[in-house]
């Protein structure tokens, strides 16, 4: 019986084989290993090319800005860095038909000032900016307070919105970098929840991580590689809580606060379950879900996102958390670009079958394809931007 067998770690012996030619005799088994492999496709299907989105879009994930001093987690300055300038990213978007960017990664205090004097002051339609909550004093009396006036403050200043890193649940420490994880649903950030709803802004929240970074990196895992090369992207073990607790924390801060319209960041982060996403959306009108760096999720059931997408057309936002080269690289599904925006347009608006959800050599998050799932000119439209635009109030 010949076979091959897939290995990922190095220094494994059995390249014997190969050094006797391409095909191993009967009874030997061939060994390449796993990070080697690249399959390509036989399959002949038809393949459309989607030059630009067939109405404007809206992503309303990105991150054009991120914190300039981060520990263990935690941004702990105000310092911003900029990661694009806005004519780096124009050119991109309007041969893509995208007529918006949210940079959710705004910052806080003066560094949010400063995120929208770059992006949103000089081009008000095309670049909308998110502050973030001032984790460095959230151990400081006074805190809860403090935290719902910056929200207010930063809303003066011209965010419109507020955004939370999984740094929430899994990062921010009772002494900020250290002691016992701050739970999600926390009674300090209740003030922070009900300003943004006062003030008729959106919380974009990321909670938890795909399912497979909370179980052992191991041969069943089906995103092995990915761990594997990061292995500070696993939350199993140590004292990070379960990925259903950690849900479940965030869902009860969606109750607490119903007059606060939440968006659940990555599918409400469980692209794996939609059963699991439909029960919240069904239970909470104020919950809406959107879909950056989840195709290689939703376009895995394809059959089953597109009911999922017919039923739940006013609550989905078209975002990918695009990260300009070359901080984006990292993750290929996610760098900002002509070929993201290609992909992403192609899974909502054909129902083309197996293709890559990333521009990469191997599937990044997880080895798979992707089908598209058609949706119709309607819900495209919805998801596209109406949706967004009725989220953020803004006008298309
Ligand atoms: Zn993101």
């Amino acid at each position: 019986m010949m076979g091959a067998t897939l290995v990922a770690r190095p220094g494994n012996p059995a390249r014997a084989a190969e050094t006797r030619g391409s095909q191993p005799a009967q009874n030997e088994t061939k060994h390449i290993y796993l990070s080697e492999f690249e399959p390509k496709s036989m399959l002949q299907v038809p393949e459309t090319k989607i030059e630009r989105a067939k109405f404007p879009v809206i992503d309303i994930h990105t991150h054009l800005s991120f914190s300039a001093v981060n520990k263990k987690g935690v941004p702990v300055s105000e310092k911003m860095k900029f990661l694009a300038k806005p004519s780096d990213v124009l050119a991109v978007m309007d041969r893509r038909n995208i007529r918006t960017l949210v940079d959710l990664t705004g910052g806080f205090g003066q560094g949010l000032v400063d995120t929208v004097k770059e992006f949103h002051h000089p081009h008000p339609d095309r670049f909308l900016v998110l502050t973030e909550p001032w984790y460095p004093r959230s151990n400081q009396p006074g805190y809860a307070q403090l935290q719902a006036d910056a929200i207010e403050k930063a809303y003066q200043a011209g965010a419109r919105g507020l955004k939370l890193l999984k740094t929430l649940g899994l990062y921010l420490r009772e002494n900020i970098t250290s002691g016992p994880l701050v739970k999600l649903d926390d009674r300090r950030f209740d003030p922070m929840w009900e300003a943004c709803g006062s003030l008729g802004i959106p919380v974009l929240m990321h909670t938890a991580d795909p399912d497979a970074f909370f179980l052992p990196t191991n041969r069943f895992n089906e995103r092995f590689e990915e761990l594997n090369n990061h292995p500070d992207w696993s939350f199993y073990g140590s004292d990070y809580p379960s990925k259903r607790e950690l849900l479940d924390a965030r869902n009860r801060v969606y109750a607490r606060h119903p007059r606060t319209q939440f968006v659940g960041l990555h599918v409400a982060n469980h692209g794996e379950d939609l059963a699991d996403v439909s029960e919240l959306l069904d239970r909470l009108p104020n919950v809406h879900v959107e879909t950056a760096a989840r195709l290689n999720e939703l376009g895995r059931q394809p059959r089953n996102a597109r009911k999922f997408f017919d039923k739940y057309q006013d609550r989905i936002m078209f975002g990918t958390d695009a990260v300009p080269p070359p901080y984006g690289n990292v993750t290929p599904q996610q760098v900002f670009g002509d070929k993201l925006y290609q992909i992403y347009c192609r899974f909502f608006e054909t129902e083309d079958e197996f293709f890559d959800y990333a521009p990469a050599p191997t599937p990044p998050q997880g080895r798979w394809q992707i089908s598209g799932i058609g949706l119709p000119d309607s819900i495209l439209k919805k998801v596209y931007y109406e949706n967004a635009a009725r989220l953020f109030k803004i006008q298309i």
